[in-house]
């Protein structure tokens, strides 16, 4: 695990090595967190970092959305504001429900990357949740959770103006293929989120996956998204078959997913949408 300072009071890890990548905004008088990741004492040990560098308390924990990756961290913030939009926080719900089973999870623990990641895993919920949009003000600092959509309906970025920074969450994938087949995935909505990311003073975007980026794998990925959702949109009026469709928007040329069958299932997902 190697924790960056992305810049002065912004500090991520982005190297895998908590699966979703994490991030601490420290501002004036508290430290908040973003997303929590898959691997419980890596995020123990990042919390215990960032406190003691910076001589603050974690106050908040923002979830930018429901996947296991980004949240199975939550237990190390229980004693702090675990924020999210209502729809993730439903989304949650319901995963904790139907999939987060032990059985389930235990399935989950035998197959990570590292067997010891999800020790002592307790499903920990947000304590908090907002609409659309969240704001913290702490002194002079201003923090601004924004739900767009796009690879989850909960989907939310995490935007500081001062430090010009911005957590994307898994709206951007940096240079693979995103996984979009859950779902309320939603290309249309995904397109516009990208679009707001471009139009705000950011110098860096962190992704839900990947390194750390400047406007260009965003402007990129942009592009292919229109790409697809163009060429879907005028071979549905041409009439073409769902069969025909798929196989003309494979070919889009894009960088490939980071798992086996992403790409098909994402396809899909889009075409239904593009198709209502
Ligand atoms: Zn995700």
């Amino acid at each position: 695990m190697s924790i960056e300072k992305v810049r002065e009071n912004v500090y991520a890890i982005t190297d895998g090595s908590t699966r979703g990548n994490v991030t601490a905004y420290v501002l004036p008088t508290q430290i908040v967190f973003v997303d929590s990741g898959m691997h419980i004492p890596m995020i123990k040990k990042f919390r215990e970092h960032i406190e003691q560098e910076t001589s603050k308390k974690a106050s908040i924990l923002f979830i930018t959305h429901e996947h296991g990756d980004h949240v199975f961290g939550n237990q190390i913030f229980e004693d702090c504001e675990i924020i999210t939009s209502d729809h993730t926080n439903e989304a949650m719900i319901h995963s904790k429900e139907n999939n987060w089973t032990p059985e389930n999870l235990e399935e989950w623990k035998k197959n990570a990357e590292d067997p010891s990641s999800l020790d002592g895993l307790k499903i920990v919920m947000a304590n908090k949740t907002f609409a659309d949009e969240y704001e913290i003000i702490d002194g002079d600092v201003k923090v601004i959770i924004k739900r767009t959509g796009g690879h989850t309906e909960g989907s939310s970025y995490v935007y500081c103006p001062n430090y010009k920074v911005m957590f994307a969450g898994d709206n951007l994938f940096n240079h693979s293929f995103p996984w979009g087949g859950t779902p309320t995935s939603d290309p249309v909505k995904w397109i516009k989120a990208i679009e707001e990311y471009l139009s705000l003073d950011v110098e860096h975007y962190i992704p839900g996956h990947g390194a750390i980026s400047d406007k260009e794998p965003l402007e990129e990925f942009l592009a292919y998204l229109e790409k697809v959702t163009d060429l879907m949109k005028n071979l549905i009026s041409e009439g073409k078959s769902e069969e025909e469709i798929l196989e003309e928007a494979d070919k889009v040329d894009y960088y490939p997913p980071r798992r086996e069958g992403w790409k098909a299932l994402t396809l899909k997902k889009w075409y239904d949408v593009v198709l209502n």
